[in-house]
């Protein structure tokens, strides 16, 4: 039925959308204006989304002309690890690697850059997570695609699964649903615990970890998410002026 597995992509992104639109208006955790901005809502997950093919697309053409496979040969057992397995390993690594970057977009000035533009968001739902400057996409980007195809070496339907549980990562930390995974907590990160990373107040600088929560835990930013009241506010604490907003779109 899908020639070309970038359609299962597609058909993934588009069904995971459906799923979180119909979840959030079923069990919200905060009220949420969805039109407040629409406009800027509409045009980051355009130019999210172009980011996001055009370096997977650059990555998969330049790596077979580039790469120095020979160097990363060590890996050849695990490679040779059941599917499952592989893009588990694949999914660990990116998010410890994006840990790190994230803290560091926190930590120096100019990477802050790059990233003070997703947190202007002063509500969160499913949509605003993709208020990512256009470096920000890229610097995140790279990790995302480098992992998966150069060193792991998915299979294209192989990546494809690990671009889809990517997709519904992005969507679950950021989407406006209440919800309760039990002891699961321990283990992978929920809507309120990415909520807590986008508070206007202390404690600031906490959850960082895209999806394993124990990155957190393991290097002292973990704030229990049941320790925090059911409101505070969200984003940079004071309005986005219209004239920052070019550059911080840009991220530079
Ligand atoms: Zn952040
Ligand atoms: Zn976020």
């Amino acid at each position: 039925m899908f020639d070309d597995p970038h359609d299962l992509e597609i058909l993934a992104f588009f069904g995971l959308i459906a799923l979180f639109e119909a979840w959030e208006r079923a069990r919200p955790a905060r009220a949420v204006d969805r039109r407040a901005h629409w406009r800027l809502d509409v045009l980051c997950f355009g130019l999210a989304l172009l980011m996001n093919r055009v370096s997977t697309h650059s990555i998969e053409a330049l790596l077979p002309v580039f790469a120095p496979y020979a160097a990363l040969e060590v890996l050849s057992d695990v490679r040779a690890w059941p599917a499952p397995f592989k893009i588990l390993a694949a999914l660990v690594v990116v998010d410890f690697l994006l840990y790190w970057m994230h803290r560091a977009q926190h930590r120096f000035d100019v990477l802050w850059r790059t990233h003070s533009f997703h947190h202007s968001v002063d509500q969160l739902w499913w949509f605003s997570g993709f208020r990512t400057s256009f470096l920000h996409s890229l610097l995140y980007n790279v990790p995302q695609a480098l992992v998966p195809l150069f060193v792991f070496r998915l299979s294209p339907i192989e990546a494809g699964i690990g671009f889809a549980i990517g997709v519904l990562v992005q969507l679950w930390e950021h989407s406006n649903v209440d919800v309760d995974i039990g002891p699961l907590r321990h283990v992978v990160i929920t809507p309120k615990y990415h909520r807590i990373h986008h508070a206007a107040v202390e404690p600031q600088n906490k959850n960082f970890a895209p999806i394993f929560a124990l990155w957190d835990k393991l290097f002292g930013t973990w704030i229990d998410p049941r320790s925090m009241p059911r409101d505070f506010p969200l984003g940079l604490g004071q309005p986005v002026r219209a004239k920052a907003l070019p550059r911080m779109i840009a991220g530079v």
